[in-house]
């Protein structure tokens, strides 16, 4: 079921109600972390290996104006091009201006998630051009006509039977839900349209500055095929995936995978310095890099630049409770988890993505996984407190914790309202406790049960034991 239309409390309603869903994020979740675990222990101390990271990530951002110039410089020295995007609407007019110059019919993709930010699709779409995602996880998602629900899985909420449905229609007979047929078939299907594209898109998991060069980390061979055998092959690069040298990727390379799906190493690791070179057997005639910076620039210098330092391994919704619970798309963001939780709003603001920094329960396990140590959690809470300090919660909540802050502040008061709230809950409690609340603890006692009130209050048994101890 679509949602991406739906408030976010009520997509995540549909979230809670789809039983799939729970169970393939349950199984998910647990099949990462025992992978990241087995394969972080030959490493030693990962606090050694996460330091180092952080600190490669620390130095590119904190010099990102002098790499990416570095960056630019040696891609346009080995025969590419380059763009800087300032907005994702330049980036798109980039893609579609050169797809219109070239008469270009089929556009091959393999997996971005800076395309999808800027829904680069639609824009290609919209002059006629068929684009097809060849990542088999965003083909699928692409014929249901959805966004990634997984950074990394991006189709973890679909099962065999969905899936099986959606490739029929490809198919114009019936397949049945058997998953290496259904490969076969839509290896067969993006075989051919590598064959008839003109033109590759690609993202970039990283780009090394010292010599121009693009690093796809991938576990399907598409991205080979679709930066190799269309005559134009355009990278779109978020501004942040830069590294500085190659030795500086060794560090990363060697987290990412552990960290995203428990693997030592990813089936390739493809390596591109430039187009097609005199005497190549293969390779583009054209490469353009598109650099995008869609908000990023204002993330750096302010107490969230650390957000930039994320490498997308999905570490951080791998743990995360609440993202097993609601699952990707209840984000509403392409970025979903903790990491979509704090960049949605630091990238696009509060008017949308108000929610976001609430999908949370702030235990922190996110920040523990991340191999690049962001304090997602703590930015979370720093996001929480923006949108206090521009009074976006609603009034009624503002009066009340005015109100809780003068109580808790005066022992009268407080004494007081102790009671009264002791009274009015009593008159919910059952047996078990409250099970369906008053007011604003309706929705929390939606999920759970809200423990009756002891009959006898801390303040009392304290004064009782006080008096006690005083007649001995
Ligand atoms: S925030 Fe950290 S754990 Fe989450 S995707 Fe980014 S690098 Fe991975």
């Amino acid at each position: 079921m679509k949602t991406s239309n739906l408030p976010f409390h009520e997509r995540v309603d549909v979230a809670f109600k789809d039983d799939f869903l729970q169970e393939s994020l349950k199984k998910a979740q647990e099949k990462f972390i025992t992978g990241k675990a087995n394969t972080y222990k030959p490493l030693g101390d990962p606090e050694v290996w996460r330091k180092r990271a952080e600190e490669v990530r620390r130095h590119t951002i904190d010099n990102l104006d002098y790499y990416l110039d570095m960056l630019a410089t040696n891609i346009e020295k080995r025969g590419g091009k380059v763009y800087f995007a300032k907005t994702a609407d330049e980036a798109s007019r980039y893609v579609t201006d050169l797809a219109q110059s070239k008469e270009v019919k089929t556009v091959v993709k393999s997996k971005s998630m800076i395309s999808e930010e800027i829904h680069l699709n639609h824009a290609l779409e919209k002059l006629g051009v068929d684009v097809i995602e060849t990542d088999l996880g965003e083909y699928i998602i692409q014929l249901a006509g959805e966004t990634p629900s997984h950074i990394i899985v991006p189709a973890i909420h679909k099962n065999k039977k969905q899936i099986a449905e959606l490739l029929s229609k490809v198919a114009g007979r019936e397949l049945p839900d058997d998953p290496p047929g259904l490969y076969q078939f839509a290896r067969k299907v993006l075989r051919e349209k590598f064959l008839q594209a003109d033109l590759g898109i690609s993202g970039c998991n990283f780009a090394v500055a010292e010599t121009g060069s693009l690093l796809l980390v991938t576990n399907e061979g598409n991205g080979r095929f679709t930066t190799t055998f269309p005559e134009t092959h355009v990278v779109m690069m978020g501004m942040e995936r830069i590294v500085p040298r190659w030795k500086d990727l060794d560090t990363l390379i060697t987290l990412l995978p552990r960290a995203a799906t428990g693997q030592k190493i990813t089936t390739y690791l493809t390596a591109i310095s430039g187009p097609r070179r005199d005497g190549d057997v293969d390779g583009p005639e054209e490469l353009h890099f598109v650099i995008v910076d869609n908000g990023r620039l204002n993330a750096v210098g302010s107490k969230f630049q650390e957000i930039l330092h994320c490498i997308r391994c999905g570490a951080c919704l791998n743990i995360c409770p609440v993202y097993r619970h609601i699952g990707g798309h209840a984000y509403g963001s392409v970025y979903s988890g903790p990491i979509g939780a704090v960049l949605t709003p630091v990238l696009r603001g509060f008017d949308e993505w108000a929610e976001l920094p609430y999908a949370s329960s702030l235990c922190g396990a996110c920040t523990d996984a991340c191999p690049v140590r962001i304090p997602l959690h703590e930015m979370l809470v720093d996001l929480r407190n923006d949108q206090i300090l521009e009074k976006r919660s609603p009034t009624t909540e503002r009066i009340a914790f005015k109100m809780f802050g003068k109580m808790t502040a005066t022992p009268r008061f407080y004494a007081t309202g102790l009671k009264a709230g002791k009274t009015v809950l009593n008159l919910f409690a059952g047996r078990e406790g409250v099970e369906s609340g008053p007011g604003k603890l309706k929705n929390w006692t939606k999920e759970r049960t809200f423990p009756s009130p002891a009959p006898q209050s801390f303040r009392d048994w304290w004064k009782s034991g006080k008096k006690n101890n005083e007649k001995k």
